[in-house]
């Protein structure tokens, strides 16, 4: 694994809308339950038990026979030939058919976060989108918040993390995510900000379309081009990389087929060994792995939504279709989108109030008879 150590070539690609510290994904710092070796049959209870699981949804007849990741990963090849690929880049046309019959208990919705912002942030959330889906939502932070505890219990996670907006403190969030994911035995991991807004429902609908035990990393691109890094071979020889990578801030998915695959990276030290040499935002680095470690290209998907886009270009008939939406400053101006919903822009900045009333107009606190 040592093989992979690289770093991001300073590109005039990021003038104009900088790679944030902040975004990120995976990678492990104290992710010692979740090593992988492929031929080794050490993996931990955790790790077996989320073993059968896939083995029994997938193909019972090898439920019983311990390979390990190795056995995984042939029946996940073995999938892919049976499956079509499904269509690379998943815009807004007519969605095909279900490829499995998922429900929003299948996904694991993790949603990074720091104790300064759960007031300011935080509490939107759960007063809007998460409220409806608090089973299959966990909340990672950096402190203890007994209020915080009272509204979600064990889905309040305190990663036990740096607070500090650095790096290293942000994959440290992010290793937990990956590890807790592992553990919960969900069939798609999902990331979003505490700026994000989740339909549930279009999500579950839109994974819907895949097998989870294919490989699929979906989400939408920042950048308008691949991100170029310089992968270290180790000895001193640099081979320039490009890849694709799904921003943070706009959340994304990945399939549990996908997410076993990136253990080697993403567990036990891996990814905090990997961040800390190439020196890339943790959402960089989550591309890096799944396209050109794993070699799995990213799915683009216009219905995931950061503040580094032009949020007023949603269109309100097309609200209810997106899967995430978010709020803040572009450019120095206010970035949200434009709904004229069940409450003025002074009562609800960020507009996720309104969303949530077009979205659950039985929510008791929606204005009864809103004429939108
Ligand atoms: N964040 C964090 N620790 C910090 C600052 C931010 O975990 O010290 C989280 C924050 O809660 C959010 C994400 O990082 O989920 C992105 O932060 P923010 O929206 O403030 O920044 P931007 O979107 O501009 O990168
Ligand atoms: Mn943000």
């Amino acid at each position: 694994m040592e093989a992979y150590i690289f770093s991001l070539l300073p590109k005039n690609s990021f003038a104009k809308q900088p790679l944030r510290q902040t975004d990120l994904l995976f990678f492990a710092v104290q992710h010692h339950r979740v090593q992988v070796d492929a031929e080794s049959d050490g993996e931990d209870a955790a790790t077996r038990s989320l073993l059968r699981k896939d083995e029994t949804d997938a193909q019972p007849e090898d439920a019983q026979a311990k390979k390990g990741f190795s056995a995984y990963f042939t029946k996940l090849t073995r999938g892919r030939r049976e499956v079509e690929s499904p269509a690379r880049s998943s815009a807004s046309a007519a969605e095909p058919p279900p490829a499995e019959d998922i429900s929003a208990d299948d996904i694991f919705i993790a949603v990074k976060t720091t104790k300064k912002f759960h007031q300011s942030r935080l509490n939107l959330l759960l007063d809007t989108w998460i409220s409806r889906n608090v089973q299959q939502t966990y909340i990672f932070t950096d402190g203890e918040d007994e209020e915080l505890k009272k509204k979600i219990g064990s889905h309040a996670i305190n990663t036990n993390c740096s607070a500090a907006h650095s790096r290293q403190a942000l994959s440290c969030k992010m290793a937990v995510e990956y590890d807790k994911f592992i553990e919960s035995g969900k069939k798609w991991f999902c990331h979003v900000d505490d700026d994000n807004y989740v339909n549930v429902r279009t999500l579950v609908k839109h994974l819907s379309q895949y097998p989870h035990t294919q490989d699929m990393y979906i989400g939408k691109p920042s950048l308008d081009r691949p991100i170029e890094a310089t992968e270290r071979l180790g000895d001193n020889k640099m081979k320039p990389v490009n890849f694709w990578f799904a921003t943070g801030g706009a959340g994304f998915c990945v399939s549990r087929g996908l997410a076993l695959k990136m253990s080697p990276w993403a567990s036990g030290g891996h990814f905090m060994n990997t961040a800390e040499k190439i020196r890339l935002p943790d959402d960089c680095t989550i591309g890096y792995i799944i396209e050109s470690v794993l070699g799995v290209p990213l799915t683009r998907s216009n219905l995931f939504h950061s503040h580094l886009e032009n949020l007023q270009q949603v269109s309100r008939s097309e609200i209810h279709k997106q899967i995430t939406l978010s709020y803040g400053m572009f450019e120095n101006k206010s970035n949200i989108i434009n709904l004229k919903g069940a409450f003025p822009v002074e009562e609800d900045p960020s507009r996720f109030k309104s969303v949530h009333c077009l979205l659950y107009p039985d929510t008791p606190w929606c204005p009864p008879q809103v004429a939108f």
